[in-house]
């Protein structure tokens, strides 16, 4: 090797060593009855004060969600490892670390997750323990330091001594025992990760372009071996509508559970490489399981893998870069929701033949428009953009306004998808519009406004379909 080269190799080893990286660290032993302890070490000591902040939201989530509430007891220490004063923000979800003249280099909490399971009455917003089991969301136990959100981050979980440890962001079968370590890009990352582990975690790998692994816990019978089936033809076909790879292995973390009174087990929540659904036992695959169980599960594995490429890599504004504290005024759900819905919708289709995929879609549709018919004369009237504002808070909440927000979207999906396969001779359909907004996307790393996507279609597919987006984006009767 000439000298040069390895002095390159050298810079280059320096240049990604001199990258700060975070040292995020959860522990939990069985002897802390659902309580996780979380140590967050900065890549050097920084001036205080310094605020660390716990996510009041997620991506997605579309609600307010007080994860600040389960976290207990923030100690903060200085470089020289002695405490410095930590003081909660009179507002929002903020803890206020050192004072003028300190420095800080470490921040330790902890996480009651038993509490949490019992006040989110939605299932999957809570993370969950179990004797035998422990699944974490990334965003309920991890909280960031405000400004440092982009900074790499190395993350170690140490489980009880002879349980098995998953990450989503490592995924490994088997998996380690005890303790895994792995690396994320930035928090957004870590944040829509999830952390799984105990001897009744089941982890199984089903082969395939993007590889799938089912890591489920189930209180009740289940068919992994037909839900592992269901999920890995959902995830063939979306992965073939998008026609990309941009992650090697999708995590499905299925939780099978015992409803407990008064909360619901009704909506799933899409992550950037996985899904979390969180259901009643009475959703398991069983051999009793109807043919419509299977579809309606199919339905739902294909709506949350096509979120992995919409929106998670193209989205309008509001949606990246996010915001933690409180949920952001969306303008696009009813993309995120509706043309994600109809892509998978149009997905799973494509992977039938054709009588069934005429059939598949008109159940679908029939669906989609009883919504619309259905609807309270207040939510008829709601321009498009207002009811996408409704839905950045009231989503899941009143399920009115997240069902006519998808609807519309898928609708006017359907109606771009018939236009540019019509006037092209069934040369191009909406598949080619979306490809190329998610590349877009990727390439220029900023989301879309929503007077771009026209013309960015047009340009991928040659078919003008402006007029179709004005008239659903348009006030009603206007
Ligand atoms: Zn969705």
């Amino acid at each position: 090797m000439k000298k040069w080269a390895l002095l390159a190799v050298f810079l280059c080893a320096w240049a990604a060593n001199a990258q700060p990286v975070m040292q995020y660290r959860l522990a939990y032993t069985t002897a802390d009855a659902g309580v996780m302890q979380v140590r967050i070490g900065l890549p050097a000591p920084r001036p205080a004060p310094l605020a660390l902040v716990m996510p009041r939201n997620y991506p997605g989530g579309y609600e307010l969600v007080l994860y600040d509430s389960f976290v207990e007891d923030v100690r903060a220490f200085s470089d020289q490892d002695k405490p410095v004063a930590v003081k909660r923000a009179p507002d929002g979800p903020r803890w206020l670390l050192g004072a003028t003249g300190e420095q800080v280099a470490r921040v330790e909490y902890s996480v009651d997750v038993v509490r949490m399971e019992k006040e989110l009455l939605s299932a999957e917003e809570a993370s969950k323990v179990r004797p035998r089991y422990v699944g974490l969301l990334g965003y309920s136990v991890f909280a960031y330091i405000d400004g440092l959100e982009e900074a790499k981050i190395a993350l170690r979980v140490e489980g009880p001594p002879d349980w098995p440890v998953f990450s989503t962001i490592a995924p490994a079968i088997p998996a380690p025992l005890h303790t895994v370590s792995a690396s994320a890009a930035n928090y957004y990352a870590l944040a829509d990760s999830e952390i799984l582990m105990g001897p009744d975690l089941q982890l199984r790998q089903f082969d395939g372009t993007i590889a799938l692994v089912m890591a489920v816990y189930s209180e009740g019978e289940e068919d992994l071996a037909m839900e592992g089936q269901l999920a890995r033809t959902a995830l063939d076909r979306v992965q073939r509508y998008f026609g990309d790879v941009p992650f090697s292995t999708y995590t499905v973390q299925l939780e099978l559970l015992k409803p407990l009174p008064g909360h619901d087990y009704d909506f799933s929540q899409e992550h950037l490489t996985s899904g979390t659904f969180s259901l009643s036992t009475e959703r398991a695959m069983t051999t009793r399981t109807t043919q419509q169980q299977r579809e309606m599960t199919l339905v739902n594995y294909a709506h949350h893998m096509a979120h992995s490429w919409i929106p998670k890599r193209a989205y309008g504004e509001g949606y990246i870069p996010f915001l933690w504290e409180m949920p952001p005024i969306i303008d696009t759900i009813w993309f995120n929701e509706g043309f994600g819905r109809y892509a998978a919708i149009a997905a799973l289709a494509d992977g039938m033949p054709a009588q069934e995929a005429r059939d598949f879609r008109q159940r679908q549709f029939d669906f989609l428009r009883s919504i619309l018919d259905d609807a309270p004369g207040f939510i008829r009237l709601m321009p498009m953009v207002v009811l996408s504002r409704e839905a950045s808070f009231l989503y899941a909440k009143d399920f009115r306004i997240g069902m006519n927000t998808f609807a519309r979207g898928a609708l006017m999906a359907a109606e771009i998808d018939d236009r540019t396969r019509r006037q092209s001779q069934d040369k191009k359909d909406l598949r080619d519009a979306l490809r190329a907004l998610v590349l877009r996307t990727q390439k220029e790393q900023r989301p879309f406004k929503i007077e771009e996507l026209a013309p960015l279609f047009q340009q991928a597919t040659g078919v003008d379909v402006a007029e179709i987006l004005q008239r659903w984006l348009r006030p009603p009767g206007h």
